[in-house]
């Protein structure tokens, strides 16, 4: 299977660094179109805690999120290595005036040393505009969509009140592969979302394939067409609905223990083409409630390495 950095790697041709960015949307699961309130265990910034603040102009944002890798941007003899990608990550990044954050893709693109771009969203919200103008930066650039999927269960998708149906991450994935097929799509997952068993988790890996499979197996060229995978476990932020549930005794999330083993059964249901972009959440600390071992990234990187080589 391969890494994340080899793919980009093979990609680019150099190492790459993600700065996230904050493109000023909301999400229709929030402004009442769709729902109000958001995802149970969406934070207040949408899932963007990291990530610049959206008064800054894109470039700013860029500028800023280039400091914050600096160190790992030096060699040993000071020359500046590794390109970005940027990752317009907070909320639903493609809801919105298709013109305004086509022009604000464009922009992070050009400005020095961007490579490639990736764009978190929901399903539902890829308006034909936003596809023609992804499909048309991606014959240029790398483009990468992120879907949120969380699960495949319908139940479990209307108790975390996500809002949107298997089917219309069927029909996104579908689209976009029509559209622009050099187009790569991550889809997310979470483990350990409230009532799920561990054959629903793993139900949810295998409709993920199962989909991917079939519209992403070789391309016109009869080239096998790689796409991407986030797993994480789910955690508890403050001020969430999530929390709530935490407090009145309604929710308890995974233990690492519970959520390796769910990984070691995930992950031999991969196919080759696979690209495992993510298999650990990032809390912010100051708002994290539970569980507290999702902060120890160190350890626990280094716990799945071994676990990915076995
Ligand atoms: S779809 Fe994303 S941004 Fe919207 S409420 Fe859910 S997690 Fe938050």
């Amino acid at each position: 299977m391969q890494t994340l950095s080899d793919f980009y790697q093979s990609v680019f041709g150099c190492k790459t660094y993600k700065i996230s960015l904050d493109a000023g949307c909301t999400c229709p699961n929030r402004d009442g179109t769709k729902g109000t309130g958001g995802c149970i265990f969406c934070s207040q910034a949408g899932s963007g805690d990291f990530v610049a603040s959206r008064k800054l102009s894109i470039p700013d944002q860029i500028e800023q999120g280039k400091k914050l890798v600096e160190s790992k941007l030096r060699g040993r003899s000071g020359e500046r290595r590794g390109k970005f990608i940027v990752y317009f990550q907070s909320f639903t990044s493609t809801y919105g005036d298709p013109v305004e954050l086509l022009e604000k893709y464009r922009e992070a693109l050009s400005c020095e040393g961007v490579v490639g771009l990736a764009v978190a969203t929901r399903p539902d919200c890829l308006s034909p505009a936003i596809l023609q103008g992804l499909a048309e930066i991606s014959r240029t650039h790398f483009v990468q969509i992120e879907l949120g999927l969380q699960t495949s269960n319908e139940k479990t998708g209307r108790l975390i009140n996500r809002c949107y149906t298997n089917e219309d991450y069927i029909e996104a994935v579908y689209r976009i592969r029509e559209t622009a097929p050099q187009i790569h799509i991550v889809t997310h997952l979470i483990f350990g979302l409230t009532n799920e068993s561990e054959e629903d988790m793993l139900n949810s890996v295998r409709f993920v394939v199962r989909h991917a499979s079939k519209v992403f197996e070789t391309d016109e060229k009869n080239r096998v067409i790689p796409f991407g995978i986030k797993i994480t476990s789910l955690y508890i932020l403050k001020n969430t609905h999530l929390a709530a549930m935490y407090e009145r005794n309604e929710y308890q999330p995974v233990s690492k223990e519970v959520y390796f083993s769910l990984l070691k059964k995930a992950l031999p249901l991969l196919p080759e083409n696979c690209i495992i972009h993510r298999l650990t959440g990032d809390p912010p600390k100051s708002l994290l409630i539970a569980p507290s071992w999702t902060t120890d990234k160190k350890r626990i990187l280094n716990e799945l390495h071994k676990l990915l080589n076995v």
